[in-house]
C-alpha cells in the first residue's frame, strides 16, 4: 500500500508501507500529520488512521494512537507500565549489554592500585623533602603523617571521581576498555561519580565480599554498583 502525507503545505509521496512506518518512527510523520492512501475518502490525521504499528514488547499490532514511541520502537499501552518499570530498573538492557566480568574489574583495580602507589610514592618523597626532614619533635611528625594521609585520601577521591565523571572510568578501567554507566545507559554526573566512590568505601569495609558480588550477579554488579544503580561494561 502506498501512502501520501502532508508536510509544510506540500503533498509528499508515494511511499510504501515500510518507508511510511520509518517516517513515523523518525518523527517526520507525527500524530497531527495528514495522511492519505488509496481507498480513503479523505485525508486523515495520522493518529486517526487504522495504521497499525507493531509493539516491540509483545509483537502485536495496534493503532498508533495506542502506542508510545521509544527510540525507533513502539510500545503498546498494555506493555507500557512493564516497559517503563524495566527502564527504571535498568533491566531493559540486561540481555544486550556486555557487562565486564569479575577478573577484568579485578585487573582494572590492580592497575589503579599500581598507579596510585606510584603517585603516592612521589607525594611522600615530595612532602618529606619539604616538611618531613625539618621536623624535630614527635608532635610535628604526627601532624606530618596526618597531612600525608589526608592528602593521599583527597588524591584518591579526586582520581576516582574526576576520571569516572569525565571519562567514564578510572585509568585502570580505561586501559582495559571498561566503562561505568548508569542503569539507563547514561553517563555518570559528578555527584554520582562521587557517590559511587563513597559507596565503594562501603564495599571496602566488606573485606572483598562486596567485590565478589560482581562475580555472581547476573549484571556483574559489585556492592557499590547496587547502591548507586550503576553498571560496568566492556563495549565491543
Ligand atoms: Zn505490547
Amino acid at each position: 500500500m502506498n501512502w501520501y502525507y502532508a508536510s509544510g503545505g506540500e503533498k509528499l509521496g508515494p511511499v510504501d508501507q515500510g518507508a511510511f512506518q520509518r517516517l513515523a518512527a523518525e518523527g517526520v510523520i507525527v500524530d497531527s500529520t495528514l495522511v492519505w492512501h488509496e481507498g480513503l475518502t479523505d485525508w486523515q490525521r495520522y493518529a486517526d488512521t487504522e495504521q497499525a504499528m507493531y509493539c516491540t514488547e509483545c509483537g502485536k499490532p495496534f493503532p498508533v494512537g495506542f502506542m508510545m514511541p521509544y527510540g525507533r520502537s513502539w510500545i503498546c499501552a498494555n506493555c507500557k507500565p512493564r516497559f517503563v518499570q524495566k527502564i527504571r530498573e535498568g533491566t531493559l538492557f540486561a540481555k544486550t549489554l556486555p557487562y565486564a566480568g569479575f577478573w577484568l574489574r579485578f585487573g582494572a583495580k590492580m592497575i589503579d592500585g599500581v598507579i596510585m602507589w606510584v603517585v603516592n610514592m612521589f607525594v611522600n618523597f615530595f612532602l618529606m623533602g619539604f616538611i618531613g626532614l625539618r621536623l624535630r619533635n614527635p608532635g610535628g611528625a604526627l601532624a606530618y603523617m596526618g597531612t600525608i594521609y589526608s592528602f593521599q585520601f583527597a588524591l584518591g577521591v579526586a582520581y576516582e571521581t574526576i576520571f569516572v565523571w569525565r571519562y567514564g572510568g578510572t585509568p585502570g578501567k580505561l586501559i582495559l576498555g571498561l566503562k561505568i554507566i548508569r542503569a539507563d545507559g547514561g553517563d555518570l554526573s559528578f555527584g554520582l561519580a562521587l557517590g559511587r566512590y563513597a559507596a565503594s568505601m562501603v564495599t571496602n569495609f566488606t573485606v572483598g565480599v562486596g567485590y565478589l558480588m560482581a562475580a555472581v550477579d547476573d549484571e556483574k554488579r559489585a556492592l557499590h554498583d547496587r547502591l548507586c544503580n550503576t553498571r560496568v561494561i566492556k563495549p565491543q
